[in-house]
């Protein structure tokens, strides 16, 4: 085992995946409010229909699910998933690698 650290590569490859969880999130959230405030002016819901409104909420919500299922230990190659939230965990679940340069600690 050379080291318990990611190489700089594969640190830049988390911080990109964390860096778009995080501005999608963020852009999600936004776009939820907003819908969720606006829905009867959009016409997106009324008293008997949430049909439309719900199709959208899940076209906001799968976005965050498949990048949380897309993160991959860069060391290990195995899935981290739901241990991520907006962030990656500080060390990966399967192989205990710090997921983080050495460098940048
Ligand atoms: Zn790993």
């Amino acid at each position: 085992m050379s080291s318990h650290y990611l190489s700089p590569e594969q640190n830049r490859r988390l911080r990109r995946w964390e860096s778009w969880n995080r501005g999608y999130f963020i852009v999600a959230f936004i776009a939820l409010i907003v819908v969720l405030v606006f829905s009867s002016e959009l016409g997106l819901s009324s008293a008997d229909s949430w049909g439309p409104l719900g199709v959208v909420l899940v076209l906001l919500i799968l976005p965050i699910i498949i990048l949380q299922l897309r993160l991959r230990c860069p060391a290990c190659d195995q899935k981290i998933g739901w241990h991520a939230k907006l962030m990656a965990p500080d060390q990966c679940p399967h192989c205990h690698r710090f997921l983080r340069s050495k460098q940048s600690a």
